[in-house]
């Protein structure tokens, strides 16, 4: 059924939101460390083979130079420190196969963040990735190396949004989606992803169920399920670019090519899709059928990560990046490594309310 109300702000807002670091605490109790020799040489060759060999289709031979001395420090500062880097799938080739630990959507990384072991976690994504991770293992220090790296959608609403949102609508259950800031998910009964929203939705058992803060995936579940979803106006700035005149073209182009689309996707591209599943489904989906060629409607960087692992797959683009996603290089997660910068912090109020949350959504039963 369509969206039984849709609220919100009345002008979009894109800006960062206000960020959390500590102003030096994890530097004193960690130490820093000396800048390591980023020279390209032959040893540097030889010991960056293997992880070469992983991005040879999507990152030139050329190009490798640049990028293996960073690669081979970082990989060798993360053991001094004891520290693993979780890397979203948005995340480039050279972070998500070369010094990423684990890979996945928001709910992997926030699984394996509640289960990290390392003193420290560093969190290849965005601000709200690495909120969540200290929000699940608050006793690590964890780390952001941009702490630009925002969201629009985090963006789109704010704590006292949510708590508007319970006055007038008392008694109605509350799911955000990850892409929210500590506050608003402390503000929440229960967060979802885009891998689990309908799940979550129908768990609640509730005839009503407010949907936070993205329209479009709100519209996707309202459009499988029959609770009532009241949904706020908040958007992906890199999603709703698409367009489904773009997926029609190339459909008209060749007409064996499949189409697979994000749900933060406007509904009008996602018509336009053989396929709707978040970044971990969309990716599961190309390595079973492998299709001879398919359009990932989401983040570039993913068909990226995705053709380095499957040669024989060819990806067609529209190609629309998150400039977000984009702050994090590997220069900065060496800084980060080696300065502990930026460290995240969590006011504990909040991180207990939002923690509630966001495991509640973790042990839901699949
Ligand atoms: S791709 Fe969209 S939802 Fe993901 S971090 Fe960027 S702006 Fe946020």
């Amino acid at each position: 059924m369509p969206v039984w109300e849709t609220l919100g702000p009345v002008t979009s807002r894109h800006a960062a939101p206000p960020m959390s670091a500590s102003s030096g605490d994890a530097l004193r109790k960690h130490g820093r460390l000396p800048a390591p020799s980023l020279e390209w040489n032959a040893e540097v060759e030889r010991e960056t083979a293997h992880l070469y060999a992983r991005v040879k289709n999507v990152i030139p031979a050329v190009e490798w130079p640049f990028f293996a001395p960073t690669i081979k420090a970082i990989n060798a500062v993360k053991q001094q420190r004891n520290a693993v880097i979780l890397a979203h799938n948005y995340q480039t080739p050279e972070i998500y196969h070369c010094v990423a630990d684990f890979v996945g959507d928001s709910l992997q990384l926030a699984r394996e963040a509640s289960r990290a072991d390392a003193d420290i976690i560093v969190q290849a994504g965005v601000h709200f990735m690495a909120e969540t991770a200290k929000i699940l293992n608050p006793a690590k220090t964890v780390l952001i190396p941009d702490l630009k790296a925002g969201c629009s959608l985090a963006s789109s609403i704010t704590g006292d949004d949510v708590r508007l949102l319970r006055e007038r609508f008392p008694g109605v259950p509350i799911v955000t989606y990850v892409n929210t800031s500590a506050e608003v998910k402390a503000e929440s009964d229960i967060c979802c992803t885009s891998s689990n929203a309908l799940q979550v939705v129908e768990s609640l058992g509730a005839e009503r169920v407010i949907m936070l803060p993205d329209e479009y995936l709100a519209k996707y579940v309202a459009s499988q399920t029959k609770v009532k979803i009241i949904a706020w106006k908040g958007h992906c700035e890199v999603h709703e670019r698409f367009t489904p005149e773009e997926l029609r073209l190339v459909r008209a182009n060749d007409p064996s090519v499949q189409i697979i689309a994000h749900p933060e996707c406007p509904p009008e591209v996602i018509a336009e899709a053989d396929f709707t599943g978040s970044t971990a489904h969309m990716i599961d989906f190309v390595r079973q059928h492998r299709p001879k060629r398919v359009v990932m409607v989401t983040e570039c960087s993913m068909a990226d990560n995705v053709a380095a692992e499957l040669p024989d797959v060819e990806f067609v683009r529209p190609c629309n990046l998150c400039p977000h996603m984009k702050r994090i290089t590997l220069q900065k997660i060496l800084d980060s490594l080696l300065h502990m910068t930026e460290e995240v912090v969590v006011d504990p109020l909040i991180a207990d309310k939002a923690r509630r949350a966001v495991e509640r959504m973790i042990h839901l039963k699949s």
